[in-house]
């Protein structure tokens, strides 16, 4: 299938030939044309899928094809939880429209905001933009959206999390033409709060879930290691680092301090990390993920700010130092590997600590978890026991929870690591994925 076959315009086809993209993957197929036939849009798939260009696709072409409803106001809004996630929306949009006049914005928290005014003064057709600043804007009156054509959410569940609710209803409320049409996308939708916001944003949704949240990436090969204490942590780490197949890895931990920290451990090892966090300035974080890249170094340290919105091809590894509280952003967090159609390793480590955080993700991802061990760092620790509700008679029954029966299927041998990734795979037989070039933002 080709993107003509979707209804796209040949110039976007060719935009797209230029960045090695010449098929469209599932999302895609299903998403652009429901979109260009004007439908509101709920749709799920998993990362990497694909989702952005699934939306970017018809905005594009309705911008350059479909005369505006208002000349003042921009024409499509697509707001993103996290500047990061904001910013790679930005790049695939600037890589689309490149060559013609069409205008485009960001509006990111932590930037100047008299500098975005001046670029909203420009009558830019797109913004693209994080909730919080955007609100302000609104309330300042920088910014009018009653003639906005097309709202579109990138993960909305997170915008949700991140508890921007107010600002949800208020752009909802400014972007009040009758005739604009919403897409909503994630790799997680499956939560009430999203279904309840959908309701108010959405009219008449066509529902897309090519995948459920919580079904096995068949891209990404996840284990899990027990460990005691940070030490052995450290220890299992430096052994998955210097494997052969290992290219770029992100690293994740439970706090910010715990990425500076374990950073400098790493460096001091020899290793070349950098610790990416959520208090750094917007232009630092940028030029973290800019080097990033460009392979400037091996391994990124952060926090669940960079969970969402990494877009590197040259991922092979996500590593789950510490696991995450909420089992949606462990998906979240293991997509940024095995993305369009490449291999990804996901290994999360699993202390005392983090016992209820995997009891929540083996619970959401319906126990399909492997635990594997390395021969010489096997852990003392098998799992907290749980605890059972207070009976009648006032006592706690608690039971162990890996005395008898493994909660986990263990092998007695860690399996070899797979093949260091050269190309992009074909894996899904009918949504191709290859990719000629790189792109920009790889
Ligand atoms: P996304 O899920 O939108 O974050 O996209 C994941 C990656 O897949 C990005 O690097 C995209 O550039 C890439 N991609 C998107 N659509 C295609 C396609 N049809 N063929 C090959 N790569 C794609």
């Amino acid at each position: 299938m080709q993107f003509t076959d979707l209804g796209i315009d040949t110039r976007l086809e060719t935009q797209l030939a230029h960045q090695g993209i010449t098929q469209p993957t599932d999302i895609q197929a299903h998403a652009v044309p429901t979109a260009l036939a004007g439908h509101d849009i709920f749709a799920q798939s998993k990362t990497g899928s694909g989702k952005t260009l699934a939306f970017l696709l018809p905005a594009v072409q309705r911008v350059m094809k479909q005369k505006a409803l208002s000349k003042r106001d921009p024409r499509v809004l697509i707001v993103a939880p996290t500047r990061e996630l904001a910013t790679q929306v930005f790049t695939q949009l600037r890589l689309l429209i490149a060559g013609t006049a069409i205008k485009s914005v960001k509006i990111l928290g932590g930037e100047n905001f008299n500098d975005q005014i001046k670029a909203l003064r420009n009558d830019p057709q797109f913004v693209i933009a994080t909730p919080g600043r955007l609100a302000d804007h609104i309330t300042k009156r920088s910014l009018q959206l009653s003639g906005l054509e097309l709202l579109i959410f990138d993960e909305a569940d997170r915008i949700l999390d991140l508890g921007f609710t107010e600002q949800l209803k208020l752009i909802n409320e400014q972007a009040n033409h009758r005739l604009r049409q919403t897409l909503l996308f994630s790799a997680t939708l499956d939560h009430a709060q999203v279904d309840a916001l959908s309701r108010n944003l959405l009219k008449k949704p066509k529902q897309i879930a090519l995948s459920a949240a919580n079904e096995q990436h068949s891209d990404i090969k996840q284990t899990l290691y027990l460990a005691d204490h940070l030490d052995h942590k450290e220890a299992l780490l430096e052994h998955f680092l210097t494997q052969d197949n290992v290219g770029q890895c992100i690293i994740f931990t439970a706090t910010r301090a715990d990425t500076s920290r374990l950073s400098e451990s790493l460096n001091a090892k020899g290793f070349k990390s950098v610790a990416l966090a959520g208090d750094l300035t917007q232009n630092k974080r940028l030029d973290i993920m800019d080097a990033f890249s460009r392979e400037n170094f091996k391994i990124l340290i952060t926090t669940d700010v960079a969970s969402r919105g990494l877009d590197l091809l040259s991922v092979t590894h996500v590593i789950n130092f510490d696991l995450p509280k909420h089992a949606e952003e462990y998906v979240h967090r293991i997509g940024r590997t095995g993305r369009a159609g490449f291999k990804g390793n996901a290994l999360s480590l699993v202390g005392p600590k983090d016992w209820l955080s995997y009891l929540a993700i083996k619970s959401f991802l319906n126990d399909e978890l492997t635990f594997s061990s390395v021969d010489g760092l096997k852990a003392k620790f098998k799992g907290l026991k749980e605890k059972k509700p207070v009976s009648a008679s006032g006592k706690n029954k608690a039971q162990p929870a890996l005395t008898k029966k493994p909660a986990f299927k263990r092998k007695t041998k860690p399996k070899k690591p797979t093949a260091p990734i050269k190309a992009p795979l074909n894996i899904d037989g009918d949504t191709p994925m290859r990719r000629k070039k790189k792109t920009e933002q790889e």
